[in-house]
């Protein structure tokens, strides 16, 4: 249910960009979700277009983009990808690296209806 969450998270930013900006419909929204977020895409855009719809009365599209996780390695400072067969630092095997990327979720770009 960790997908509900982050679309009633989003649903709040909206909310208040509604408020500001006199927005009457949002017609889509594009969102950037790292890979360590740990959404199922497909379920937080379902949850996020519901809300959307319930919210406006119009249907909404939502769009989601992956960003692939960014490591660097704290020992010789490589940046490689992290994926699930690599988990460690490429060049010298080292496992004591930190996350500079993907854990991110944020909205990308939002268009609205005023
Ligand atoms: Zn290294």
């Amino acid at each position: 249910m960790h997908e509900l969450l982050m679309a009633d998270n989003i649903m709040d930013v909206v909310d208040l960009n509604a408020s500001i900006e006199r927005v009457t419909a949002v017609k889509k929204i594009v969102l950037e979700v790292g890979e360590l977020a740990c959404a199922e895409p497909a379920l937080l855009k379902k949850y996020l277009e519901l809300a959307l719809e319930d919210k406006f009365a119009q249907p909404a599209e939502v769009e989601i983009l992956n960003i692939p996780v960014l490591a660097r390695c704290k020992l010789c400072e490589t940046e490689f990808r992290l994926d699930d067969e690599i988990v460690a630092c490429p060049v010298c095997n080292s496992v004591d690296i930190f996350y500079k990327k993907g854990r991110e979720m944020r909205i990308k770009y939002m268009d609205v209806v005023e």
